[in-house]
C-alpha cells in the first residue's frame, strides 16, 4: 500500500528544473499535507527546518523534477496478471518517477467498454497513488472493423484510443476513427505497421537480419502507415498521435506534417533511442520489440528529433513478459520490453553526452505528454499538488531484477551499470517510492 504523505516535507538545496514554469535553479521545496506550498531561494526557514512534524531532506547535488507522464504501458490487467498487474505496474511506474500512467488496452479481454475502463480506474486507486489513465480500443476487440463507442470510453475516463499492438490497417476504419474522435475530442494512436509487409517478421529489416537468417521488418511498413494516417488527419483534422516511433522515414514525415501546421504527436520509446539491431547479434530475445530496433542511422534521426520537438514525448513501451514468453526460440518469443523504472537513468546519458538537453528531455516527459492527452501537466508551482520526483544526477548504480518492482524482468539493460538514480516520487501528493539505500 501506498504511504500517507509526511504532513510537512521540506526539501532543501535541491536543483528544480521545470521548463514548463520556466524554471531551473537551486531551492527549497516546502510541501504540506501533499501541496507545494512554497518554493524558491530561502523557502525553508529555520521556523519549519526548527519545527517537529517537519522531514527535511538535505537535497544539495540532487535535482526535483515534475511527475513524469507515460503515455504508452502495457498493465497487463485484466487477463495476464502473471506478467504484471496494475498494482506491481504502477509501483514500477513510481520507481521511475513516473506519476501519470496511461494503460494500453490489449488485455484479456480487450478494453474496448465502459465497464472495463472503470474497473481499471477504480484498481488504480485502490492500490497506488500514481493515477492510472486508461486508453480505450479504436476498434472492437481490437479486429480492426466496427468502432468502439468512444463517447462511453471517454466519459468512463479514457484519455485516447489506440488499437495498439495491432494497426488500423483499413483506410476506412482509420478514416471514420478519425472522425468519430474528434467529436469527442480524443486523440487516435496508432500502432503503424502495415501487417501486409511484416508477415513471421521477427527484427528489423537489413544487414543484421540476413546474416542471422531472420525475416526481416522493413521500415517502409512503418512509413507508409505514418504518411497515409497523416494525409487522413489532415482531411480530418483529427488529432493523430503515432505510438513508438521508430524509423527515420517516419520521422521525416512528421516533420513535414508539423512545418504545415497539422495536429500530430509522436512518441519514442527508449530502446528506441539507445539500441540498434546489432543487439540482436546474440539471439537475445530481450531485444526482440515491435516495432523492431533499428540502424544507427534511424537512431541518429530519433534523437535528433526528440532533441529539436519533431518527436514530442518520451514513451516506455513498458511491455512485461515471464519467461514463459522469452526463455525461448528467438522466433516464438514475443516482442517487447519493460521500461518504466529505467527510462530516466538510460535517457540521461544522451544529456550527458550532449545529444538532448536537460530541459528538453524533462518536457518530453511531463508536459509534452500531458499536453496529446489534456491532462493538466505536474508542475513544480505554488498552490499545485505535489507530482515530482528527486533525483541523484550522479549516483552510479548496477540495474539488477532483484531491485525492480515489476513483476517482469525482460529487459537487455539487466546488469548495466548506469549514472542517475529515482530518490523518491510524490504522485497525486503522497508518498508513491522511495530507494532503498
Ligand atoms: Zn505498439
Amino acid at each position: 500500500m501506498a504511504n500517507e504523505p509526511s504532513e510537512l516535507l521540506v526539501i532543501r538545496g535541491a536543483r528544480a528544473v521545470d521548463p514548463s514554469a520556466g524554471l531551473d535553479g537551486v531551492v527549497d521545496v516546502v510541501i504540506e499535507r501533499g501541496v507545494i506550498r512554497r518554493i524558491g531561494v530561502g523557502a525553508a526557514t529555520a521556523d519549519l527546518l526548527g519545527s517537529e512534524r517537519a522531514r527535511v531532506i538535505e537535497a544539495q547535488n540532487h535535482w526535483i523534477l515534475p511527475g513524469f507522464v507515460d503515455l504508452h504501458a502495457h498493465l497487463r490487467e485484466p487477463g495476464q496478471e502473471y506478467k504484471e498487474d496494475i498494482a506491481s505496474g504502477l509501483a514500477a511506474a513510481a520507481a521511475g518517477g513516473f506519476a501519470h500512467v496511461c494503460a494500453m488496452p490489449n488485455t484479456r479481454p480487450v478494453n474496448d467498454t465502459r465497464a472495463i475502463t472503470e474497473a481499471m480506474i477504480a484498481r488504480a486507486r485502490e492500490v497506488s497513488p500514481v493515477a492510472l489513465h486508461p486508453i480505450g480500443a479504436i476498434t472492437m476487440g481490437q479486429r480492426g472493423q466496427d468502432l468502439t463507442e468512444m463517447a462511453d470510453l471517454r466519459d468512463a475516463g479514457a484519455v485516447a484510443v489506440s488499437d495498439d499492438g495491432r494497426c488500423v490497417t483499413s483506410s476506412a476504419v482509420m478514416r471514420r476513427a478519425l472522425e468519430y474522435a474528434k467529436t469527442f475530442d480524443l486523440p487516435v494512436i496508432q500502432h503503424a505497421e502495415d501487417h501486409a509487409l511484416t508477415e513471421g517478421a521477427q527484427m528489423h529489416e537489413g544487414e543484421t537480419s540476413t546474416r542471422l537468417g531472420l525475416r526481416g521488418w522493413p521500415r517502409v511498413a512503418e512509413d507508409i502507415i505514418v504518411a497515409r494516417d497523416v494525409l487522413l488527419a489532415e482531411v480530418t483534422r483529427a488529432r493523430y498521435h503515432v505510438a513508438h516511433v521508430s524509423s527515420f522515414g517516419s520521422v521525416r514525415i512528421l516533420r513535414e506534417a508539423k512545418s504545415r501546421g497539422l495536429g500530430v504527436t509522436a512518441e519514442v520509446t527508449p530502446h528506441h533511442l539507445l539500441l540498434t539491431d546489432a543487439s540482436v547479434i546474440g539471439y537475445d530475445t530481450a531485444c526482440k520489440v515491435n516495432p523492431p530496433v533499428r540502424e544507427e542511422i534511424d537512431r541518429r534521426a530519433l534523437v535528433e528529433a526528440l532533441a529539436d520537438g519533431s518527436l514530442d514525448c518520451i514513451a516506455t513501451d513498458h511491455a512485461p513478459h515471464s519467461p514463459l514468453e522469452k526463455d525461448c526460440e528467438f522466433a516464438e518469443a514475443s516482442p517487447g520490453m519493460i521500461g518504466l523504472e529505467l527510462v530516466f537513468p538510460l535517457l540521461l546519458g544522451l544529456v550527458r553526452d550532449g545529444a538532448v538537453p536537460l530541459a528538453r528531455l524533462v518536457d518530453a516527459l511531463t508536459a509534452a505528454p500531458a499536453r496529446i492527452i489534456g491532462l493538466e501537466a505536474p508542475r513544480l508551482a505554488e498552490g499545485r499538488m505535489a507530482e515530482l520526483c528527486l533525483v541523484a544526477p550522479d549516483l552510479s548504480w548496477t540495474i539488477d531484477a532483484a531491485r525492480l518492482r515489476t513483476k517482469s524482468k525482460n529487459t537487455p539493460f539487466l546488469g548495466r551499470t548506469v549514472t542517475g538514480a529515482i530518490l523518491l516520487t510524490l504522485a497525486g501528493g503522497r508518498l508513491a517510492y522511495e530507494r532503498a539505500p
